[in-house]
């Protein structure tokens, strides 16, 4: 991490979000991505399009998660935070709401303790184990306590009915690790998936739907 400038490191975030978004691994202002600085992070603003990032324009973060310059950093920043607090050796974090990964997260009958079968080699050597965290509704800090939970033991899990995060030592590793999430959940689909648990009817009065 200290042979990389912050400036190299803020084009490397916008590359990805570009490039992410570009593959239709996000959408709209969905996702969000994080790099760990010796003085504190970055990450990507609130409400901004993962393929439209400026460089200048991304969060910086001191030590205590204070924002130091830059917009206001995205609402699931917590989140990262949780996995950095949990993972000494994590730089990069990259949670995506991306498709094939959403649908098995809405899965009735999945494994909560690994949720994807070991379908490929790389899928086992990229992500591992990957627990399911129960669902909470978006801004509920409580999310980020259950990520907290298992953040020590796992570099990826993922959110039930809202999607994985999944941290690395680089960036690269965070992404690949991310991708090969996301194709084998579509693999796992393909192969037959499973019963729908959707959300429960509390949960989306909760919300307050128009
Ligand atoms: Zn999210």
């Amino acid at each position: 991490m200290s042979r990389l400038s912050e400036g190299n490191v803020r084009e490397d975030m916008c590359r990805l979000g570009a490039s992410l978004f570009s593959r239709g691994l996000t959408f709209g202002s969905a996702g969000n991505i994080s790099m760990r600085l010796e003085d504190g992070w970055l990450m990507t603003p609130t409400n901004v399009s993962l393929g439209r990032l400026d460089p200048a324009r991304l969060s910086k973060l001191d030590g205590e998660g204070r924002l130091v310059s830059g917009d206001p950093p995205t609402k699931e920043s917590f989140l990262h935070r949780a996995m950095y607090d949990e993972r000494r050796q994590a730089y990069a974090v990259v949670h995506l709401h991306s498709t094939y990964s959403v649908a098995v997260s809405a899965l009735a009958d999945i494994n909560t303790e690994d949720v994807l079968p070991p379908i490929t080699a790389y899928y086992v050597m990229r992500v591992g184990r990957l627990p399911l965290v129960p669902y909470h509704p978006p801004g509920d800090l409580s999310l980020a306590d259950a990520v907290r939970k298992l953040a020590s033991k796992h570099h990826a899990v993922l959110l039930a009915n809202h999607g994985p995060v999944v941290a690395g030592a680089s960036l690269d590793a965070a992404a690949n690790a991310i991708e090969e999430l996301e194709e084998t959940a579509k693999l796992f689909l393909l192969l037959g998936g499973g019963r729908l648990r959707l959300l429960t009817p509390e949960q989306v009065a909760a919300l307050n739907p128009s």
